[in-house]
This record gives structure tokens, C-alpha cells and sequence, in this order.
């Protein structure tokens, strides 16, 4: 069975086209600059990329030029669209509708766009991405895989916030969480990979990337994430504030002179590591800038640190114990010291972190905890993709 995994954002369509009788990753790109003016870099296994710089009006038509590059006579992968079995899509927010994938149909896409309010910048692209795949592959089963849906199993308690209680019946403002794809497939693959029932296990997941976020995950299910009703919130990331006393936002407001719109810029784009720093959002430039005394990046990265042992703290006390830590993504698949650093101060709830592995560890899954540790350590590289492909397969194959 062969399944495409479309992952829209406003600008961009990122794709994987997977051989799912063996996992192999046939083809994968990005076509970016969407209606600005258009690059498509299309990549296979052991072959030299292809780099198409044309026109790309909007999604539809990034869509049909990625379908024509994977059944190209000279550099396709297959030799005709209809090879492909299903398409699966990342989906940011499907609101309180969705615990699990599914099967788009009208409904769906009815979710998806009643959602626009709350994934402004995702939620549109993702369904134009269904609807040019619909159009350009007729019959072709869509799959809808939402990064909000794993978040679903919170308690109330866990998701409500101390807001008036009719902004959450008016307007459905609560927390829902994100990287749910992500959190649901490390949570389960530490469990493959320790010979563990998930039932019997209190796991903390630590996606930490440009976006960063954290779940704690009780016997298989999400019951608080660190994500709120957006991304913003959490751990300061790349260049978002993450958690803030929420009167700063009025306070800066006025004495700035910026508009709400205005101010949502500057806490997404322009805040967090970066704003900190001055230098960048990128962990290995920070790591470079604070080796080389620079004070205000050494202050992001420690400031990154702190949070997240507190984020990862607080998840222990509320589930009541931790048998599990997980790093994954980006920065927590590869920048080692992070690790180290945000899980020291655990040492008194017994995480003991074992240099000899941890040090150096790029990329890898692997235990970085000593024998002894009270809590397991882990590292468990993430991969969004391939669970929306095998979501997609389960569901369509049913
Ligand atoms: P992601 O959002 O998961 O793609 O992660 C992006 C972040 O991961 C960036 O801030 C990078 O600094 C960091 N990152 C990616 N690759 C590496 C690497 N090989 N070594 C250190 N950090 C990395």
C-alpha cells in the first residue's frame, strides 16, 4: 500500500510518499513560497534532489506539480498517481470534535473550517490541501490526522482556565494541546522499545523543537500537555514567549502602541530564545554564541533548561510519579546538554542521567538513564509522518 502524507501550512506543503509494506520513504519535499513566487525541492533515497524554482499560485497547484514529480517518467517513483491509496493530512485543530483520525468527509471538512478561529494560520491551508487532493486525485480516501486529537483524554480539570466560565460554552476557550501526532508516537514507541504495557506506565513526553511542548501521558492517555488553546503557550521556544503573566499583554500594548494583532506578532515571532538572545532561535547558534560568552544566549539556553525541568516537575507531582522521560525532536533528539541540564535538578525524585550514553547522543533512540535510576530516560526520535501514514492505513484498510 502506498500513502501520501501532506502536511500544508500557509505558504508551504511539505509530502512523504510511503511504501507501507516495508516503511520505506519513497519521495519527500516541500513545496514552499506558495503564492509568493514558488520552489519545490523534491528528494529520494541515494539520488541527487531535484529543485524546481516555477510559479506557485496556491496549493492546488503545488499539489498537482508534487504528484507530477512522483509519477515523472525520468525521476517519479511510481508510474501513475492512481498507485496511491490514500492521502493522509496533518490537521492543527479539530477543536473538541476529534479524539482520533479519520476519514474526511463533508463533516469534516465542516470541523475543520468551523476551526479556522482557533488554527487561523493552519487550519485553512491544511483543507485547501485536502480539497486540491480531492480534486486532483478523485476517489483517492483523504485522511484527517489532528495534532489536537491525542489531547483529548485531559480531565476538565486539567483543561479549563480560571476564565469566566461562559467564555468556555460561547466561545470553546480551553486548553487543547498540539504535537499530538508526535506525543502519541514517542509515548507508544518508548513502550515497544522497553517491553512495556503503556497501561502500567507514567510517561512525560519532552517534544522540544523550534515549537516545544510537553504531555504527561497516564497508562496510554494525555492528561495535561503544556500547549493551551494555541501554541504560544508552554515553554518559551524558538520565538515564542510561551507562559506569561497574561497582564504583561495589555501592559506592552499601551506602552508600545501596538494593536492586538501587533502584539500576537511580537509573542510569537519575536520573543522567546530569540528574543532573548538576540542571536537566534536555532539551539546550535546559541550554543556557539554562549561558548563564546555571549551572556544572553548562555540566559536562553538556561532559561530553556529551568522551564522545563518545572514543566516536567509538575507533570510528576500531578500523575502522582513519573516512570518515563522522553526527549524527542529537534533539540531534544540532538542538543545532549539540554537534556542533562533539564533533568539534573530531578535528581531528588530520582531521574539520574548516565554521561557515558547521554553525552554526544544524536538522533538515536536510546535509554540515557544509569542502571539505577529510578526514572528511565529516554530518547525516542519522533516521526509526525510516518504515524500519519499508518493512521491513514489502519482507517482506510478497515
Ligand atoms: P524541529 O522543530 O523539531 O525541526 O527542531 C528544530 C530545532 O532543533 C532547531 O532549533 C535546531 O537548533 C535544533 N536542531 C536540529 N538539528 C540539530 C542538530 N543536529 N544539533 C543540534 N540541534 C539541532
Amino acid at each position: 500500500m502506498k500513502i501520501l502524507v501532506i502536511n500544508c501550512g500557509s505558504s508551504s506543503c511539505k509530502f512523504q510518499l510511503f511504501n507501507m509494506d516495508n516503511g520505506d520513504v519513497l519521495a519527500k519535499g516541500n513545496a514552499e513560497r506558495i503564492g509568493i513566487d514558488g520552489k519545490l525541492t523534491y528528494k529520494r533515497e541515494g539520488k541527487e534532489d531535484v529543485v524546481i524554482e516555477t510559479a506557485i499560485p496556491d496549493h492546488q497547484v503545488a499539489v498537482t506539480l508534487i504528484l507530477g514529480q512522483l509519477a515523472d517518467p525520468e525521476v517519479g517513483v511510481i508510474a501513475d498517481v492512481k498507485e496511491i491509496d490514500a492521502i493522509g493530512h496533518r490537521v492543527l485543530h479539530a477543536g473538541m470534535h476529534y479524539s482520533e483520525s479519520i476519514v474526511v468527509n463533508e463533516d469534516v471538512k465542516r470541523v475543520v473550517r468551523e476551526c479556522f478561529d482557533l488554527g487561523p494560520l493552519h487550519n485553512p491551508a491544511n483543507l485547501i490541501g485536502i480539497e486540491a487532493c480531492e480534486a486532483a486525485m478523485p476517489g483517492t480516501p483523504n485522511v484527517a490526522v489532528f495534532d489536537t486529537a491525542f489531547h483529548q483524554t485531559m480531565p476538565q480539570k486539567a483543561f479549563m482556565y480560571g476564565l469566566p466560565y461562559e467564555y468556555y460554552e460561547k466561545y470553546q476557550i480551553r486548553r487543547y494541546g498540539f504535537h499530538g501526532t508526535s506525543h502519541r508516537y514517542v509515548s507508544k514507541r518508548v513502550c515497544e522499545f522497553l517491553g512495556k504495557d503503556p497501561k502500567d506506565l507514567k510517561v512525560i513526553t519532552c517534544h522540544l523543537g523550534n515549537g516545544s511542548s510537553f504531555a504527561a501521558v497516564d497508562g496510554g492517555k494525555c492528561v495535561d500537555t503544556s500547549m493551551g488553546l494555541t501554541p504560544l503557550a508552554g515553554i518559551l521556544m524558538g520565538t515564542r514567549t510561551g507562559d506569561i503573566d497574561p497582564a504583561i499583554v495589555p501592559i506592552i500594548q499601551k506602552k508600545e502602541g501596538l494593536t492586538p494583532d501587533e502584539m500576537d506578532t511580537l509573542m510569537n515571532k519575536k520573543s522567546g530564545v530569540m528574543g532573548i538572545s538576540g542571536v537566534s532561535s536555532d539551539f546550535r547558534d546559541l550554543e556557539a554564541a554562549a561558548k563564546s560568552g555571549n551572556e544572553k544566549a548562555q540566559l536562553a539556553l538556561d532559561m530553556f533548561a529551568y522551564q522545563g525541568t518545572k514543566i516536567i516537575g509538575s507533570y510528576a507531582a500531578a500523575m502522582g510519579g513519573v516512570d518515563v522521560i522522553v526527549f524527542t525532536a529537534g533539540v531534544g533528539e540532538n542538543t545532549w546538554f539540554m537534556r542533562e541540564d533539564m533533568c539534573k535538578p530531578l535528581e531528588f525524585m530520582g531521574v539520574k542521567i548516565d554521561p557515558s550514553v547521554n553525552t554526544g547522543l544524536r538522533g538515536k533512540e536510546a535509554i540515557i538513564s544509569t542502571p539505577d535510576s529510578k526514572v528511565t530516560v529516554c530518547v525516542i526520535p519522533t516521526n509526525e509522518e510516518l504515524a500519519i501514514a499508518l493512521d491513514t492505513m489502519e482507517l482506510v484498510s478497515k
